[in-house]
């Protein structure tokens, strides 16, 4: 294609199918424009400020058993661990003194009253420690809808629960039959109804995955109307399922490049909403959360799990800073987004943009 044919797709008002498939696939001056475009929306519409989310992943133990996953129920060979509360009130703290403005609290999926109750117990108190300064994201899978209002009302504003495939085919090679994709929509759909800032995402380069499969999650994104976005690589796992068609996988440098054109083409489709760089996109280039933010991303989400839990907390294979303490990364961080030309938006919610619109219309 001639690069003035595809300089032109960007003049369109409304990109379709066959517009993104094409973009997906660009490579060479035309991949390199698509970036640069996607960079300059995100300056204009959302501005050069990274905000930071910490991530706490208080949890491993999990009632799913999604084929892809390291920490799946079946599993065996990982072992299954809960933060205590005071464990958590500290990361908590940590954040807030940190001035990190949000935390993200994920964990595997558990629909018990225990868990709701405590839950909601732990966002009180977060809010209270901060002075209701800290912004809460929570990532714990799907719950009843009385259950995600209860979180509501204790405070949490923000959830992110990835769809990971929006074809329903593809939805159903990678989990078990039990695992329902219209649950999944249904959860999305009721976060939205509730008030929350919802988000979601999916995995980039899952075998069975065509590039076709990409400009449908894309499209879907935007039909649903959603604030935020956390999507990255799909990385295998030895010990899940999916393992044995890793042979049918794209290169890892394939699947790296394609989450940057995703992440540019979400950010030109969806001009205003908060588009995280996946800790995924680390784990196959060490500058990878950068680059992310280089073509389009604001958000990052660095870990502030305990160290000594890091290691029993692998959805994937070679997760980055495992090894360290949440107070390494803070200077790391710091030069990390310097890098890519950005500011951090230190003490900040940096709240998607998107959401007050949808809210107003
Ligand atoms: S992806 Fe999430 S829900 Fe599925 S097994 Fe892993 S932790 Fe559980």
């Amino acid at each position: 294609m001639y690069m003035t044919t595809f300089a032109n797709l960007f003049e369109k008002k409304i990109l379709d199918r066959e517009d993104i498939i094409m973009m997906l696939k660009a490579e060479g001056k035309e991949r390199l424009f698509l970036f640069e475009r996607a960079l300059q929306v995100k300056l204009k519409e959302v501005g050069n400020k990274v905000y930071f989310r910490g991530l706490v992943e208080f949890s491993n133990i999990c009632s799913k058993d999604c084929f892809y996953c390291g920490i799946r129920n079946s599993n065996n060979n990982v072992t299954r661990y809960y933060l205590t509360d005071d464990e958590i009130l500290n990361a908590a703290k940590f954040c807030y003194e940190n001035n990190y403005g949000s935390i993200v609290l994920q964990s595997g999926e558990n629909c018990t009253t225990v868990f709701a109750d405590r839950i909601e117990n732990l966002l009180r108190k977060i809010k209270e420690l901060s002075n209701n300064q800290l912004g809460i994201t929570l990532s714990v899978g799907e719950q009843s809808e009385e259950v995600y209002r209860r979180w509501f009302n204790a405070g949490a504003h923000r959830y992110l629960l990835r769809i990971e495939t929006t074809n329903r085919e593809l939805y159903k090679k990678i989990h078990p039959e039990d695992h329902s994709f219209d649950e999944r929509l249904r959860c999305i759909k009721s976060l939205q109804d509730i008030g929350y800032q919802t988000g979601t995402g999916v995995m980039i380069g899952l075998p069975f995955q065509t590039i076709e499969d990409l400009a449908d999650d894309l499209l879907y994104m935007k039909q649903i109307n959603i604030d935020m976005v956390g999507m990255g690589p799909y990385i295998e796992h030895t010990e899940t399922p999916l393992y044995k068609y890793r042979d049918r996988l794209w290169s890892l440098n394939s699947r790296f490049d394609m989450s940057l054109k995703m992440i540019a083409l979400l950010r030109i489709l969806m001009k205003d909403i908060n588009i995280a760089a996946a800790t995924a996109l680390q784990a196959i280039d060490p500058m990878g959360r950068e680059k992310g933010v280089k073509v389009g991303a604001n958000i990052i989400m660095p870990n502030i799990t305990p160290g000594r839990y890091r290691n029993d907390y692998h959805l994937y294979q070679n997760k980055p800073c495992v090894d360290e303490e949440p107070e390494n990364c803070v200077k790391c961080l710091d030069a990390r987004i310097a890098l890519s030309d950005s500011e951090i938006g230190y003490g900040e919610w940096g709240d998607s943009h998107h959401f007050f619109k949808r809210k107003e219309s």
